[in-house]
């Protein structure tokens, strides 16, 4: 195969890494390098970040008005709308999820350049009714300044988009640095952000190690926030790392999500729900309903529906239309899950389907497992394993459910099954989530704000909230008065 060789892209150019090395990109399905991506360096975070700074205090969007921000920001929702099969197809490539899912995401991915865009020119400060005597004051929105965003390799495109069309939309310059085991998809957006138009410095890649690249553009002195996804060791590396400086940061850091199934529940949909939340994506996913609690009194009879179904579930090809589950993404992340399996075993909880690798599908496949009579207590119960693997926990009622989901040091998503609109509302009032899905799971809008409690992270991606995050506020007092008051004293 014709290996293709990235650049960076900073300053509206394309070059090669300071340090002249490359990393290989590897496809998880068949472990062939298909790709190389720039090892960026310390030089490369400071040249990306010298020129998002010019660009936000200097350029042409700096003077641009917020409605041709949003002109260019849609202009670039159209190009990856005409270029959502290609976009797929390294996405796929990339990190071997499903061709079906990658093109969903893709093709729905414009609608965060069509919404952050729409809101670029309706960022509205206010006069405020003062309680001082002779005074103007206003308030005004501003951008931040640098924004860098640091993406994981599971859904490559869209957590960077999530990050990327908001800061902009609010009028920040933006440096994306990319997983070093996906990076081919960004480096592609930004062939396309470069047709787009957008005046060189203003979004910039770098890609590379998170300690060799992402680290020196958070410990710049003028990026100005950052925003990342990924895991929970890297995400406290990150905040310790911006709280020397004081910066913001977003922090989406995963969990381990209950997904509750009452006896009152229509059972069919809840098994679907069930698998939809830990065997899509092959569990590679933060919002993955990992803790599965069902209702004693229907246990068994949802288990066995439940395995049924899981066990009918093909593995294969994720370019094949009819593959359900394909590879894990990356070599470290296919060796954790068969470690968290064998830890399953060794607590003690009974494995009902699955237990081990696939490879008669490939090198990074694992069968889909449950894991049944889990205690919550356990590690598998307790800690995140990211991959295709299900523990479920019995309970007796409402409140023990309750108090089961919320024994839990994260809190990104929950899920709640029951036909009783009475509980379903009192429960998802009760949990410690930042997102509760009812008689659904694992849906996802560009208007519907994201993000965790507890470990899970800190503040919200998405809808009208997460344009906030990327914004600060000036007051400004403009005195009215004919003379000047006494100094001394406050106004
Ligand atoms: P990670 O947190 O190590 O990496 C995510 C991104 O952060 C990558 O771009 C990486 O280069 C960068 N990074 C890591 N440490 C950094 C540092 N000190 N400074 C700057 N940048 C840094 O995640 P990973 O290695 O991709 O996966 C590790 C675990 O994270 C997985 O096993 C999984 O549990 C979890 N994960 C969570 C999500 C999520 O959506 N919340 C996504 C992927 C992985």
């Amino acid at each position: 195969m014709n290996v293709q060789r990235y650049q960076l892209y900073i300053n509206g150019e394309w070059l090669d890494p300071a340090g002249g090395e490359w990393l290989d990109t590897v496809n998880p399905y068949n472990g062939e390098t298909w790709a190389e991506i720039p090892r960026g360096s310390h030089a490369d975070a400071d040249a990306a970040v010298i020129a998002a700074r010019t660009a936000f205090r200097e350029g042409p969007w700096a003077t641009m008005h917020p409605r041709e921000r949003g002109e260019l920001l849609r202009k670039l929702g159209d190009l990856i709308a005409a270029n959502a099969e290609m976009l797929a197809v390294t996405e796929v490539r990339d990190n071997g999820k499903l061709m079906a899912e990658m093109l969903g995401q893709m093709n729905y991915l414009p609608q965060w350049y069509y919404y952050y865009g729409g809101l670029a020119d309706k960022i509205e400060g206010a006069v405020l009714p003062i309680d001082k005597p002779e005074v103007m004051t206003y308030t005004r929105h501003e951008p931040l300044g640098v924004v860098v965003g640091i993406t994981p390799w599971n859904s490559p495109l869209l957590l960077a988009t999530w990050k990327l069309a908001p800061a902009l939309a609010a009028g920040n310059t933006f440096i994306l640095k990319p997983s070093e085991f996906t990076s081919a998809s960004a480096l592609e957006l930004m062939k396309l952000v470069d047709q787009a138009g957008f005046p060189p410095g203003v979004i910039n890649t770098v890609t590379g190690f998170g300690h060799e690249v992402g680290a020196p553009l958070i410990e710049h002195r003028h990026v100005a926030k950052v925003a990342f996804t990924g895991g929970e060791q890297g995400g406290k590396t990150i905040y310790q790392s911006a709280a020397k400086q004081l910066k913001p940061v977003t922090l989406e850091l995963g969990g381990k999500s209950p997904n509750i199934v009452f006896d009152d529940a229509n059972l069919d949909d809840a098994v679907k729900g069930a698998v939809a939340g830990i065997f899509a994506a092959s569990g590679q996913t933060c919002l993955a309903g990992s803790r599965l609690l069902v209702q004693r009194s229907i246990y068994k009879e949802f288990l066995d529906k439940l395995v049924k179904f899981a066990s009918q579930a093909q593995l294969g090809d994720p370019t094949d239309k009819n593959t359900q589950i394909g590879p894990v993404t990356t070599p470290g992340q296919y060796q954790k899950i068969i470690d968290y399996i064998e830890i399953a075993r060794e607590e003690g909880a009974r494995c009902v389907l699955g237990g081990g690798p696939a490879p008669e599908h490939g090198a990074q496949f694992v069968q889909p497992t449950i894991f049944a009579d889990v205690d919550n207590q356990m590690r598998i119960a307790q800690e995140e394993v990211f991959g295709p693997v299900l523990s479920v926990i019995p309970f007796e009622d409402e409140q023990e459910a309750i108090e089961i989901a919320n024994d839990i040091l994260y809190g990104l998503a929950a899920g709640v099954w029951t036909e009783n609109i009475r509980r379903a509302i009192n429960v998802s009032n009760a949990l410690e989530a930042g997102t509760v899905w009812v008689n659904t799971y694992r849906a996802v809008s560009v208007m519907a704000p994201f993000g965790g409690y507890k470990l899970s992270g800190l503040g919200r991606e998405n809808g009208i909230e997460a344009i906030k995050s990327y914004l600060q506020t000036k007051t400004v007092w403009i005195s009215t008065a004919e003379e000047t008051p006494n100094p001394f004293v406050m106004r």
